[in-house]
């Protein structure tokens, strides 16, 4: 039932599950070494040149890097169409470049990409103030000799002090040989994962940091130019193992606002903590879920405790329900201290006062029940004294 399996969304022993599962994984993702960073007032201004297949999002993750760089760091980037291969490249880049308002070289008639590159980064490295050229490739469908062979010429020629590869988030293992096939023309050194708002959960990621030995360094997570996302490995990995977003999750209770200084949350989890689940502490996890927007996302976030039978519309109305029951109750009785009023008369009254049947009223005792008895099994909860006391 989603009312005790939301119980399960207790901090300390989330963290403590994700810790667990994450720490293999995340070595995976870790190759040991950190990327290179750009930085401000950096002269000869950073070169970073961006490869990967066609389609694979190289364009628009050029102009989004970029961008990120400017807006957080306060650099000077511009940037650098290298794709002579693929007609209208120029003009996607400089479409972009002018809506994000940053200075670009390219040509319409040069076919030499080496060329253009060569040229382009060589006149932004005389441009006062200029601190990063970020070179966008061509990509061609497939990892062809030719590519490759292109891409190896304008490293060997423009020298980048990074070489990104940017992958789609659907590739799967494929990322592998990609990944591999173009290290092999260029010292690529960081991994973009880009459509990460699609379906795909990014697992690709995990071959291309084993083939190029380089971290991810960002994740897209949209069409426009701020859905740039500086990479986690937490949340990236929960997320591909199924266990949702866990810092999101987190991110989220912390922020649900309190009539005390202490949020929902953290009155909460004292209570737990104490051992004393009340229908207080029930009533501030409703209280608390209600804020966080659509139940259903909340769920979407939750690793795994919530059932697949979980119905969104269901689920809101009947902690509506139950909060107005509760509304009804005395202090006494919320805080569970005075527990032998919870008897036939006061349940009674308190379906009289909420306009519920005593069903419904017994129902959500009975809930509360089991939540605390689910609850003690967490790990690091001092059992309750006595779960029996809220029902007789
Ligand atoms: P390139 O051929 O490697 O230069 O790829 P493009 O930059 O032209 O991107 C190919 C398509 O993917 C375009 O339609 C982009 O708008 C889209 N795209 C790129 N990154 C993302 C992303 O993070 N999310 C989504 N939804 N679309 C993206
Ligand atoms: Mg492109």
């Amino acid at each position: 039932m989603v009312l005790a399996q939301l119980a399960g969304s207790i901090k300390g022993a989330l963290d403590r599950m994700c810790n667990a599962i994450v720490v293999d994984e995340k070595v995976l993702l870790d190759p040991g070494k950190p990327s290179f960073t750009p930085t401000k007032g950096r002269r000869p201004a950073s070169v970073v040149m961006f490869v990967g297949l066609q389609g694979s999002g190289k364009t628009t993750t050029c102009v989004k890097y970029a961008d990120y760089h400017r807006r957080t760091k306060g650099l000077s980037p511009a940037l650098v169409c290298a794709d002579t291969f693929r007609a209208g490249a120029f003009d996607q880049l400089k479409q972009n470049a002018t809506k994000a308002g940053i200075p670009f070289y390219g040509s319409h008639t040069e076919s030499d990409p080496v060329r253009v590159a060569v040229d382009g980064v060589d006149w932004f490295r005389n441009e006062e103030g200029c601190d990063l050229i970020v070179v966008d490739t061509s990509g061609r469908h497939r990892q062809e000799a030719a590519l490759l062979e292109e891409t190896r010429q304008v490293a060997d020629a423009t020298r980048p002090d990074l070489v990104v590869f940017v992958m789609d988030a659907s590739i799967g293992q494929a990322a592998f040989e990609q990944a591999q096939a173009f290290r092999e023309s260029a010292p690529v050194g960081a991994v973009i994962v880009t459509k990460m708002d699609g379906h795909a959960k990014g697992g690709g990621a995990l071959s291309a940091v084993a083939a190029t030995k380089s971290p991810v360094i960002f994740m897209g997570t949209g069409e426009h130019i701020p859905d740039l996302e500086a990479f986690d490995a937490k949340s990236f990995v929960s997320r591909l193992l199924g266990l949702g977003d866990l810092s999101g999750f987190m991110d989220k209770i912390h922020v649900i606002p309190a009539d005390d200084n202490r949020s929902p949350y953290q009155i909460l989890e004292e209570l737990i903590k104490k051992g004393n689940f009340t229908l207080r502490a029930l009533r501030l996890l409703f209280q608390a879920v209600q804020t966080m927007g659509p139940l259903g996302q909340l769920v979407s976030m939750m690793p795994g405790l919530i059932s697949d039978k979980f119905n969104e519309r269901e689920g809101q109305a009947k902690m509506k329900r139950y909060m107005t029951m509760m509304d009804s109750m005395t202090d006494g009785e919320l805080d569970g201290t005075n527990a032998k009023l919870m008897n036939q008369s006061r349940i009674n009254r308190v379906a009289r006062g909420s306009g519920r049947p005593v069903r419904e009223v017994v129902n959500m005792l009975e809930e509360h029940k089991r939540m605390v008895k689910m609850m003690s099994k967490l790990p690091n909860v001092k059992r309750p004294n006595d779960i029996n006391h809220l029902v007789n």
